[in-house]
């Protein structure tokens, strides 16, 4: 389940069926001017509305197939890692303290 492209097609399908009422009222409008041959123009709209809510489906359903990002393990981490030269990252501020002491410099928080 991947909420964020579930999303994306739910707003695909919303927009679909608005694009297609629009162009279908622009249509109607057009016709009932008496301007018949106008009403060509908003086909592709027509058509696209179509197309975006069946990509829009297409799309939710991919997003409930696909497997949650999130899930997988995280690698363990470490707060204060200690780096070969003797350099600690502060737990606190994340600045190195490359003066070998005990409290960071920065902040005070204590590096042990
Ligand atoms: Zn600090």
């Amino acid at each position: 389940m991947r909420s964020d492209i579930f999303i994306l097609g739910i707003m695909m399908v919303v927009i679909g069926p608005v694009l297609t009422a629009a162009a279908a009222s622009s249509c109607l409008f057009t016709i009932l001017s008496g301007n018949i041959f106008a009403c060509a123009n908003d086909l592709p709209v027509f058509i696209g509305g179509g197309a975006l809510f069946v990509t829009g489906i297409i799309t939710c359903l991919v997003g409930v197939i696909m497997p949650e990002p999130y899930a997988r393990p995280r690698p363990p981490s470490s707060t204060t890692t200690t780096t070969p030269t003797g350099q600690v990252t502060c737990k606190k501020c994340g600045r190195v303290n490359s003066f070998g002491l005990f409290a960071c410099p920065f902040c005070g928080e204590r590096a042990s």
